[in-house]
This record gives structure tokens, sequence and C-alpha cells, in this order.
């Protein structure tokens, strides 16, 4: 399993044609500045600073936009995003959700796809979207406790 440490950014080039909106660049900086999940709406209130007319509808977009090209994770479990610490957009990941501090990880793990597929698999099941998120407790929270 690859483990992708929280500070790797990816450089954010991509296709010429595809130049993502400013909304698109504003929303990714919101979430690249947190280390956890970050709501629509919290997103949205970062935006009204700079710009109080910025309409819901307008963060929903760029979100749902970023998703579908893997820049951001959406956590279903929370109803709420999360930037890709990862280059490899195409790969569905699985992420690590602290319930006391909230921050999220992202692995890459393609073999645990694999073998979800494998067994769905077996009853005809051909899943389009994979969601695999985990929630516990991360290491800094775990020595906090124990110590
Ligand atoms: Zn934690």
């Amino acid at each position: 399993m690859i483990r992708y440490i929280i500070s790797i950014y990816h450089d954010g080039s991509m296709d010429k044609h595809k130049q993502p909106s400013d909304w698109h660049t504003k929303v990714l900086a919101v979430l690249r500045k947190n280390s956890g999940a970050v709501s629509a709406y919290e997103v949205l209130g970062e935006l009204r600073v700079f710009n109080p007319k910025i309409a819901p509808p307008t963060v929903y977009r760029a979100l749902n936009a970023l998703a579908e090209r893997g820049e951001v994770h959406r956590l279903e479990s929370m109803n709420a995003y999360v930037a890709s610490r990862s280059l490899k957009h195409q790969h569905a990941p699985v992420l690590s959700i602290c319930d006391d501090c909230g921050r999220v990880e992202e692995y890459l793990a393609p073999q645990v796809i694999s073998a979800l597929s494998d067994i769905t698999g077996q009853t005809g099941f051909t899943s389009t979207r994979q969601v695999i998120e985990l929630h516990g407790r991360c290491i800094s929270c775990r020595d906090r406790v124990t110590s």
C-alpha cells in the first residue's frame, strides 16, 4: 500500500483545453488549506469573505467538477470534501478519517478495490464508483490519549 504524506500536493497542471474556472481554483485552495474535511458551506463561508455574492450552486458545481477530475474527494460519511493528495487521480483512494482531530489521509490501494470487485462480481454486480472510508484515531491523537 502506498501512503501519501499530507504535505505532498500535486502541481495542478492539467489539460490545456480544460482550464479550471477561477472558482475551481479558489475552492481547491480552501480545501488544500485544511488537513481535515470541509463542508460545502464552510467553503462557501470562506469564499464569501472575499466575494459576498457567491451563491451555493457555484460552490457545488466547482466541487462536483473537481471531484469528477479526482482533484477532490467527497467524504460520503461526513458530507464533506478533502483535496486529493495523490497524483494518481484515476484510482479510488482509501481515506482514513480521525474522529478526534478530523485529519484525513489518503492511501492508494488498488488491490483493495480489486478484491472488493472480485467479491461483488460473483453476484454479477458491477461497481461504477468506489468509496472506502475508515473512521478511527490518527497516531497523534492515539499518542495523546495513551501518554
Ligand atoms: Zn487525530
